[in-house]
């Protein structure tokens, strides 16, 4: 049987585990509904780091990388819409379609998701040279999209999501908290709409960096500076509309409501389940505050994303730190991942 190069996770007696790149079988399709996708680009998510220091859960033997776009190369015999050569993005979070949350228009949040079925998760995935993933997850592309440009729409998905949810205004100030990759992706998106002032906080100096070259307006670090008056300075004490906590930590979530405008909406996107704070119930109600949480994306943000991309609407350059093949993925990949001077890193194999 032929093999490819895949980066596969092996988990450990505790916690996490490590990633080995190893010679694998080719998958093939053994279902009518399958796609073979011979993938030519998959970025590196701060996931894929997490699950390696144990900090989310992944199937055991299983090849990672849900961020992949790549070519069709073979058909299960019932597709009829795609042909060998197409253009293609994974959304890897497979739905069902008929839970109950499918059906009332959540397929974010779809039950089958639940059973761990994510490609490059609990399912194989993108750091390899081929992957079959059933026909409902794959997204045709327009002929002419750059495929490495593309590795982003699933994360760039997610930030559409986000700033739907957001429901972002002219008159807005916005304040985003965390310049990490998703925080950086949200901002390219939140930038494409005219909002009043951007303020992006963020600790780290090369990150924050990258928040004002993308666009924000203001730059604060609440290691060095009080967050809540330097936000009511810069906004003329009006305070932040729009918050987007891309952090997600106890700190993040208390921060946010030192300095969120009567009427504000308050985004929750970063995730860390260990999070607990406090609050003021009254502080919602007297002020008519809204606080939301934002969970990866619908079908139609992933269309969203796929024309930004196709339009040249995200200033690609600045989000892609590095291309690098699947061979440096733990050798370089994983190390730029970790010292954080690096938005996207994107691999193929
Ligand atoms: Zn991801
Ligand atoms: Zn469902």
């Amino acid at each position: 049987m032929e093999k490819m190069l895949a980066a596969v996770f092996h988990k450990s007696e505790n916690n996490g585990g490590k990633i080995e790149l190893e010679e694998v079988n080719i998958p093939q399709i053994t279902k009518s509904d399958q796609v073979l996708i011979e993938v030519k680009a998959c970025g590196i998510c701060g996931t894929d780091l997490k699950i390696v220091e144990g900090g989310h859960p992944a199937t055991d033997n299983t090849i990672l990388g849900h961020e992949f776009v790549g070519i069709v190369k073979e058909i299960g015999e019932n597709i009829q819409d795609l042909k060998p050569g197409d253009k293609v993005v994974v959304d890897p979070n497979e739905k069902c379609g008929y839970c109950i949350n499918c059906r009332r228009g959540l397929s974010n949040l779809c039950e089958y998701m639940v059973l761990g079925t994510t490609f490059g998760i609990f399912q194989n995935g993108g750091f390899a040279k081929f992957c079959v993933v059933p026909r409902s997850t794959i997204f045709k592309l327009p002929e002419k999209i750059d495929l490495v440009a593309a590795s982003l729409i699933e994360p760039l998905s997610c930030a559409v999501h986000c700033h739907n949810i957001a429901n972002v205004k002219e008159s807005d100030n916005v304040a985003i908290i965390g310049a990490g990759p998703m925080g950086l992706i949200i901002e390219s998106v939140i930038r494409k709409h005219p909002i009043k002032r951007l303020i992006s906080i963020e600790i780290d100096e090369w990150r924050g960096q990258k928040a004002l070259e993308l666009g924000a307006d203001f730059l604060i670090n609440p290691d060095t500076t009080n967050v809540q008056k330097e936000i009511m300075k810069v906004t003329n004490n009006e305070g932040a509309d729009v918050i987007i906590d891309a952090v997600g930590i106890s700190k993040t979530f208390e921060m946010a409501t030192n300095f969120w405008a009567p009427g504000a909406r308050l985004i929750c996107f970063g995730q860390d389940y260990r999070a607990e704070a406090k609050i003021k119930p009254n502080e919602i109600v007297r002020y008519q505050r809204q606080i939301l949480g934002s969970y990866i994306g619908y079908a139609e943000d992933f269309l969203d994303a796929i024309e930004l991309i196709a339009n040249n609407a995200i200033e690609v350059d600045k989000l892609i730190t590095k291309v690098i093949p699947l061979e440096k993925l733990i050798s370089t990949g994983f190390n730029l991942m970790k010292e954080r001077k690096c938005v996207k890193i994107i691999t193929t194999p």
